[in-house]
């Protein structure tokens, strides 16, 4: 990992509108993602955590530019990747990549392996000819399958090979960040340690920065080297993973942490249960997001919206008694 600030996203909000009646008008809005803010490092991963419905898929749209924002930036090695035009942005995308979670539905069936993933290539123009093949062949090897299967088909796969397809596809391009997003969720729990090792391997030797986005916490222990958690829509803490770990401070990154199995059995857990549902992105609580669930919410979670402040050690919070709960 470098000090080299490879993305910046700065104050990022993305909000769907919701439509009703026969105009179709727009009667409010859901908010998806609601002033992010963070950083990743070059050759660094960040992990990205939260319940399912928390804004973390919309995030990793945003910052590649899939979704346009509602509002912020997204500064990628210097440049506001909201501002380039077209050929610029067709540049881009080589160095920015994503992972799907699903590999049973983001391959095309009916395009053979060596076609998916050349199809890249020569879209951008990084190689022609037999070259192609070349390039399709070392990346396939890269991850774990060969050469005599570039004439098949995705179906003709098990779902842990078409992961690997799908990552030799983003890969083949030689980015320099990848969003990874729920790239193992889908998977059988015997292979997601394959391709999780596989995702951890690659990131090593290419020197990828990742955002590793998961609704599991034990996946992005195991990859990430600093970790973010979100609750409805917004950052609530981040932390380098050792640290998360051992000093969570958010009520809610320690209910998340308690669900998490112990590594080691001097790792005594006591499993915090929070009470009601994650309240809808279109009608959020005010002041404190997580105030409904809160066992320690006082008088001001419920009117004032914590900031998401540092330590001097650079543990970021949001929590009006960081350190006295
Ligand atoms: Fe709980 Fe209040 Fe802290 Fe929010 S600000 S996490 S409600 S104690």
């Amino acid at each position: 990992m470098t000090d080299h600030t490879l993305l910046k996203v700065k104050n990022l909000k993305k909000y769907f509108p919701i439509r009703k009646g026969v105009m179709k008008r727009v009667v409010g809005f859901v908010k998806a993602v609601d002033d992010v803010s963070f950083e990743i490092n070059e050759g660094e991963v960040l992990g990205l955590v939260g319940e399912s419905g928390c804004g973390k898929t919309t995030i990793g749209r945003t910052i590649l530019n899939l979704i346009s924002p509602t509002e912020g930036e997204t500064i990628f090695d210097g440049r506001n990747i909201y501002d380039l035009n077209g050929r610029e942005n067709k540049k881009l995308k080589t160095q920015m990549q994503i992972i799907f979670q699903d590999p049973y539905s983001s391959l095309n069936p009916r395009l053979n392996v060596g076609e998916i993933i050349g199809e890249a290539v020569r879209e951008h123009k990084m190689a022609r000819g037999r070259q192609v093949h070349n390039k399709v062949v070392e990346m396939l090897e890269k991850c774990g399958l060969n050469e005599g299967q570039v004439r098949r088909y995705p179906h003709e796969f098990s779902g842990g090979q078409r992961q690997r397809i799908c990552i030799a596809r983003s890969l083949v391009l030689q980015p320099r960040f990848v969003v990874c997003d729920e790239a193992v969720s889908a998977l059988d729990v015997s292979i997601q340690a394959q391709i999780i090792n596989l995702l951890k391997s690659l990131q090593e030797e290419m020197n990828l920065t990742y955002l590793f986005i998961s609704h599991d916490l034990s996946v992005v222990r195991f990859i990430s080297d600093r970790i973010a958690v979100m609750y409805l829509g917004e950052i609530v803490e981040l932390a380098e993973k050792k640290e998360l770990f051992a000093h969570p401070e958010h009520p809610y990154t320690r209910a998340l942490l308690s669900a998490v199995p112990a590594q080691t059995p001097q790792e005594k857990k006591k499993r915090i249960i929070l009470k009601g549902d994650i309240p809808s992105p279109a009608d959020p609580p005010p002041g404190c997001r997580f105030h409904t669930r809160c066992a320690y919410a006082k008088e001001i979670c419920s009117k004032e919206a914590p900031e998401l402040k540092p330590d001097d050690h650079g543990h970021f919070t949001a929590c009006h008694f960081t350190g006295e709960i």
